[in-house]
């Protein structure tokens, strides 16, 4: 892989201005939409060989919606390439203004192994949409649908600007030392840092979509059934818990863990059976460097006695069962890093509003959780939490409406994407603004008099009668 070469391809791509116009970027659109179609099976194959992905999971979570963003882009890209007319004022009168989306140019997507398929081709979408000419980086750490993206996307899509390269730390590090007009990553924060570093030597803008301890607050005054189905759902349902949205942690009071903890114990059975490393509703752990990372957190000194259920390990298929962890220490490992597997520790509260201020002591999440009935803690909720998204009673709901950003805030990332959003992170905002010959006003150039300068004060004070005065020479 020659990363100036074929960023110097692109480039010459872009120069003519083929991206640009609406027919490409709707055969762009189609041809990553018949990827999906096609091939629907070889990507559940090559997610299940890299996570063993559930199928429905595989195709609710990444092909539907891949195919949902792609339907999206293509229904509304007409309207969304439209310039925005905007009001104009007295001082450029007689003109009309408007705001001109246009692509950047030549931009990188760096996508991570966890949903493999849709973090690397919802942010292709947008750049497309947008108009640019795109490199992908898939994950590594998914090798199979690494390759199968590689395979499809140099089959169906137009080469000449859409590329994906393969690889690892090498291959990014060859590919960030380019001068790119738009990086968008995602992964996590201490490579976020690496990317960032990288495009500051080229005053690049950047996407870092990243992750964070997501909590979920659990309120005494709610269906503990319907909650917990939830909370397992955007867990255990979400990649066995290796989801940047998934539930990080859940805090509660003394009073409600028994009834929570009950019903957690009773659904994960009813989803999961007895045995839940045989299920084959439960995505195995990435790798072995995770499955040490996630045995670390639990056998951390601290709390390996708070295990209240599960635990359960299989390091030879690398599965690890839901794990429910009780009133861990606050400075326990599990507690300070993003936990991204099937770990749940529960954190207990006083009352349950004092649960803001244990969010709030931490860094920013990706997404925040509340289960309740009680409108005054949702509306102190919304107002006090500062999070890349809130979601009030369900989990992980939010990433699936194009109509919301969906983006972190702090150690959580910058910038946003989906629907509309993924196309304005990849455009530029283009102000233009038109006049005609008519309408010149002689004050605003020298010689500087004071019958100009006082036209020109009351035209910008919105004087009125120190406008006629000034034009009558009163
Ligand atoms: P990862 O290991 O696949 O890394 C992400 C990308 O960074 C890969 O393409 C990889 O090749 C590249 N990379 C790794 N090390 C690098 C280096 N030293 N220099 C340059 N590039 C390098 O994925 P990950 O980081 O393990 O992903 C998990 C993290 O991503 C979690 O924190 C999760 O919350 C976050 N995440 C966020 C979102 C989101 O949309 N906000 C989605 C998924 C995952």
């Amino acid at each position: 892989m020659d990363a100036e070469a074929i960023v110097k391809e692109l480039r010459g791509t872009y120069g003519t201005g083929k991206t640009k116009s609406y027919e490409w970027r709707v055969s762009q659109l189609k041809a990553l939409f018949k990827i999906a179609e096609n091939h629907e099976k070889e990507i559940t194959d090559a997610l299940y060989s890299d996570l063993s992905k559930p199928e429905l999971e595989a195709f609710i979570h990444e092909i539907s919606m891949m195919k949902t963003a792609c339907k999206l882009a293509l229904k509304e890209l007409k309207r969304w390439m439209k310039p925005e007319k905007v009001k104009t004022s007295l001082t450029s009168f007689p003109s009309s203004a408007e705001i001109v989306p246009e692509p950047l140019g030549v931009v990188l997507v760096i996508s991570a192994w966890n949903y493999p398929f849709l973090l690397s081709l919802d942010p292709v979408i947008g750049a497309i949409a947008a108009g640019n000419a795109v490199v992908l980086k898939p994950s590594e750490i998914a090798p199979a649908t690494s390759s199968v993206l590689a395979k499809l996307l140099g089959q169906y899509m137009d080469v000449s600007a859409i590329r994906v390269v393969e690889g690892a730390v090498p291959e990014t590090t060859a590919l960030l030392e380019q001068k790119w007009d738009k990086i968008f990553y995602t992964g996590n924060g201490k490579v976020g840092r690496i990317v960032l570093a990288a495009a500051a030597k080229h005053l690049t803008p950047v996407v870092l979509e990243l992750g964070g301890k997501s909590p979920v607050v659990v309120d005494s005054n709610i269906d503990y059934k319907i909650a917990v189905r939830r909370i397992i759902a955007g867990k255990w349902g979400c990649n066995n818990g290796q989801a940047c949205i998934s539930p990080d942690y859940i805090i509660t009071t003394k009073e409600n863990v028994p009834k929570l903890l009950d019903a957690m114990k009773q659904e994960l059975e009813k989803f999961y059976g007895k045995d839940p490393l045989k299920s084959g509703d439960l995505s195995r752990i990435v790798n072995a460097n995770h499955f040490q990372r996630l045995s670390k957190l639990l056998d951390d000194k601290k709390v390996v006695d708070k295990v209240v259920h599960g635990g359960q390990r299989d390091e030879d298929n690398l599965k690890i069962s839901p794990t429910i962890l009780l009133d861990v220490p606050e400075d326990s490992l599990i507690m300070k890093e993003e936990i991204f597997g099937p770990l749940l520790p529960i954190i207990t509260v006083n009352k349950v509003e004092d649960s803001i201020q244990f969010i709030n002591a931490r860094e920013k999440p990706l997404a925040a959780y509340l289960f309740t009935s009680n409108k005054k803690l949702e509306e102190e909720f919304v107002m006090n939490i500062s999070a890349g998204g809130l979601l009030i009673n369900d989990t992980t709901l939010q990433v699936a409406l194009s109509t919301l950003p969906f983006g972190g805030v702090g150690e959580s990332g910058m910038g946003s994407c989906h629907g509309k959003f993924s196309f304005d992170s990849f455009s530029h905002k283009k102000a233009v603004l038109r006049r005609s010959f008519a309408g010149d006003v002689p004050a605003r150039y020298p010689p500087y008099t004071t019958g100009k300068a006082r036209f020109l004060k009351a035209l910008l004070n919105g004087d009125i009668l120190g406008l006629i005065r000034a034009l009558i020479g009163w």
